[in-house]
């Protein structure tokens, strides 16, 4: 388990989040842009759609001018013909404009080209029964004539329907989501075509006679229930679907204005056709025209509102796009913000923290830099570290103590308090861990014990603390003439003893004398001018064991005493009888201060 697991999960965790936020994104800003991409070609789709739609209503439109031509007298004549003129002086303009947008399924597509040939073949037929018309002179000019006319006019404008069906088609094939507005625009158009067809039927009633007229109210009737048809559709489906207010209230604008005004005006001229009082077309055109106004204006809302819808499509995708992109960014930000925070304040300083932990269970206890941007828990825990820390040096401290205060109390179990000499068990010990070194070339042990000469009457005489006193002088005094080696002791009360190691039985008896004569000389105490002598024994030995240390001891004490009773301030090392001349009585220096002083 590496350290960093947490954190390395915790950043494919962020990662995998901003993948999944990337990939709602892309899908949501795909699906918009397809969406965008869609209407927007919707949008050039429905301006095609327009075109052509506006072709058949201007074809359709020329009709007017047409019928009131044919229908007018010679003084009349000049302004419908130049009406006449600028209405298919527009239509050849749309027809143009047709076929540059539609150019290339002209071209390619058999069945458009043939549509788009029908219309200029139709329009040209239309055009020309209207012109042999007009160029006939008024009398000659019957009803049934004209109604041929107006026949042909109707052919043309129906082959305008078709093509705009045509393109229709085509169009919602490109763009299928322009589908119900091309539909809609389309019924609006038939609405606008339907009606003014129902007035064209009228005027030709008016015109013609007996069975013609019969066959006209036929046909007047059947385009009257188309017309109803078109119109029910219309309110049912136009105002929901474009989500437009302004549409239904034209809609009812229409109901008032042409199916309450101009239609039934139309069925009643229709209905009275044949009596006396029926009036003359233009009569009947000036009072049915106004009233179908309405239902142009209608088609034309329609396509203007269809065209908003798509456009209003279009830049609603365009806010979904921006949207998903802004909240997928700010998820992402959130996301790595997050990521971040949490590193600088969870996982940094938690790595700090082991590394402290670590560095207080090696036991370095230095305080730490401090950690500015941990977070509060995390803070927490470096307050716990401090106060471990803290505890940690404490410890330390108490544990030096310890070992100070150990090392002092061994030292002081081993040592004489008075004279900071070792005391009788101590010596044991150094003497049994001498014994067992043998090294090759030793020469051998030697022991002298001393006793200090009348020491009693120090005490008597100057008290005990001066008696303590040439007890501690005496250590002091004799200490430094021994090597390091050489064990040094207090023995008991005013005796001590000293070990010497490696050393020659000569040797060990110089070095006797050496002392005796050294405490011998030195002042013990400046104020009382006090000096000590003191009763040497020596043993010596080439060889000896750990268990012959106390016999060691024994003949040096005895020794010690037969100095003692020999006179004091001596040195005896042996048992000789003979040899006790040899004890080192020469009295050279001076007696034992203590004993003259005392004397
Ligand atoms: P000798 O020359 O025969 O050794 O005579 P002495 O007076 O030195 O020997 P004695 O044994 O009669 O007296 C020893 C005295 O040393 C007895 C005791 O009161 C005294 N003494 C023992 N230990 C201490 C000590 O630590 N401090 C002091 N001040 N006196 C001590
Ligand atoms: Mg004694
Ligand atoms: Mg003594």
């Amino acid at each position: 388990m590496s350290r960093l697991r947490i954190q390395q999960l915790q950043w494919i965790g962020a990662v995998a989040v901003i993948m999944v936020c990337l990939m709602m994104a892309g899908s949501t800003i795909a699906f918009s842009l397809s969406d965008y991409i869609n209407h927007k070609r919707g949008v050039t789709e429905f301006g095609r759609f327009h075109a052509a739609l506006h072709a058949a209503a201007m074809i359709a439109r020329e009709r007017g001018p047409a019928n009131s031509l044919m229908g007018a007298s010679q003084e009349e004549q000049p302004q419908f013909a130049a009406a006449l003129k600028a209405s298919r002086d527009e239509t050849d303009k749309d027809i143009a404009k047709l076929e540059t947008l539609f150019r290339t399924e002209i071209n390619q597509s058999p069945e458009m080209r043939s549509a788009f040939m029908a219309v200029k073949a139709q329009l040209e037929f239309g055009r020309q029964t209207v012109d042999a018309m007009v160029a006939m002179p008024r009398d000659e000019r019957s009803g049934a004539k004209i109604a041929e006319a107006i026949q042909a006019m109707f052919l043309a404008a129906d082959r305008a329907q078709d093509y705009r069906d045509v393109a229709g088609r085509s169009i919602i094939a490109l763009a299928p989501e322009t589908g119900a507005e091309v539909m809609l625009t389309s019924m609006a158009g038939t609405l606008r075509e339907r009606a003014g067809r129902l007035g064209s039927y009228v005027v030709m009633m008016l015109t013609s006679q007996g069975q013609a007229r019969s066959h006209y109210r036929i046909a007047f009737d059947s385009e009257l229930n188309r017309l109803f048809e078109v119109n029910a559709l219309l309110k049912t489906y136009a105002p929901t679907t474009l989500q437009s207010q302004d549409v239904a209230q034209l809609l009812d604008q229409v109901t008032v204005s042409y199916f309450a005004g101009s239609l039934p005006y139309a069925q009643r001229v229709a209905f009275e056709s044949n009596s006396g009082n029926a009036p003359t077309p233009a009569e009947f055109t000036a009072k049915y025209v106004p009233g179908m106004k309405s239902t142009e204006i209608l088609r034309e809302l329609i396509e203007t509102t269809a065209l908003t819808s798509l456009d209003r499509v279009r830049e609603k995708a365009v806010k979904a796009m921006l949207v998903s992109a802004s909240l997928a960014g700010m998820a992402i930000v959130v996301v790595i913000g997050l990521a971040y925070t949490l590193r600088r304040s969870l996982f940094r300083p938690m790595l700090a923290a082991i590394g402290q932990i670590d560095e207080i269970a090696a036991g370095n206890l230095a305080t730490p830099p401090p950690m500015p941007h941990a977070g509060r828990e995390v803070r927490e825990m470096f307050q716990r570290l401090d106060i471990l820390r803290e505890q940690q040096r404490f410890k330390r401290h108490l544990e030096t103590e310890r070992k100070a205060m150990t090392e002092e109390l061994r030292r002081l179990s081993q040592t004489d308090a008075l004279t900071g000499l070792l005391n009788r068990r101590a010596l044991g010990e150094a003497v049994g861990r001498l014994f067992s070194e043998r090294k090759a070339g030793f020469r051998g042990f030697g022991v002298i014990m001393f006793d200090i000469d009348h020491f009693k009457l120090i005490n008597d005489r100057h008290g005990h603390a001066v008696g303590d006193l040439a007890l501690q002088r005496t250590a002091e005094i004799l200490g430094p003439c021994l090597r390091p080696n050489d064990l040094f002791a207090r023995y008991g009360g005013e005796e001590f003893i000293i070990v010497l190691c490696d050393v020659s039985e000569t040797s060990a008896r110089s070095t006797a004398e050496r002392l005796r004569k050294t405490l011998a000389q030195a002042v013990i105490n400046d104020e009382h001018g006090l000096m000590v002598t003191a009763s040497f024994g020596v043993d010596w030995r080439a060889q000896c064991a750990f268990e012959d240390w106390e016999k060691l001891t024994m003949v040096a004490d005895k020794r010690l005493y037969q100095a003692k009773r020999n006179g004091r301030n001596l040195v005896c090392f042996s048992d000789a009888l003979e040899e006790m001349a040899i004890v080192s009585a020469v009295k050279s220096g001076p007696a034992g201060p203590g004993v003259e002083n005392a004397a």
